[in-house]
């Protein structure tokens, strides 16, 4: 099944998120395969958001994302990115859909919730940037042959 990676941002510690963003993922069926809690520093985040390192909102987005530590996940399932991508919603949550965890849970562009991994290639990088493979566990939701129909697994 393909993974991708979140990261449950601090502003989602400190405004008690962690399990209303968790059972979403929960409900919709998506395998929890490594879950952990750890504090980010400048450096991780550098290579995390190389793409925003000459943003002039880059050192917002250090701050904001050292404030606490982070809870960082490897979900699983099919077609795993696309499907949290698209219950994550658009980067704004002022603009993002309700219905999606950014349009229902906040109002920042920047203190938008959770980080979900943007294509399958990316996914693979930042899970390997964030987990050791021992921390990934390989096992089936006993749920699984009611998520799926036979012909899509
Ligand atoms: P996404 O998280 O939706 O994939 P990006 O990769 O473009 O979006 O941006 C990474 C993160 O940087 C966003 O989730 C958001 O927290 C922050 N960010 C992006 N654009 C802005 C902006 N214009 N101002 C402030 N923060 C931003």
């Amino acid at each position: 099944m393909e993974q991708t990676f979140i990261i449950l941002k601090p502003s989602t510690i400190i405004r008690g998120l962690v399990g209303d963003v968790m059972t979403r993922f929960q409900r919709k069926g998506l395998r929890i395969a490594g879950i952990k809690m750890l504090q980010l520093d400048e450096d991780i985040l550098r290579r995390h958001y190389a793409h925003l390192v000459d943003k002039p909102f880059f050192p917002l987005i250090l701050k904001s994302m050292m404030a606490t530590p982070v809870i960082v996940a490897v979900l699983a399932g099919k077609d795993a990115v696309t499907v949290v991508r698209t219950m994550t919603g658009a980067t704004n949550c002022r603009k993002a859909d309700p219905g999606t965890i950014r349009g229902d849970f906040g109002m920042s562009g920047q203190e938008n919730i959770v980080h979900a991994s943007d294509s399958v290639e990316n996914a693979k990088a930042e899970i390997e940037r964030f987990f050791k493979p021992e921390e990934i566990f390989d096992y089936t939701l006993p749920t699984q042959a009611a998520l799926y129909a036979a012909d899509e697994l």
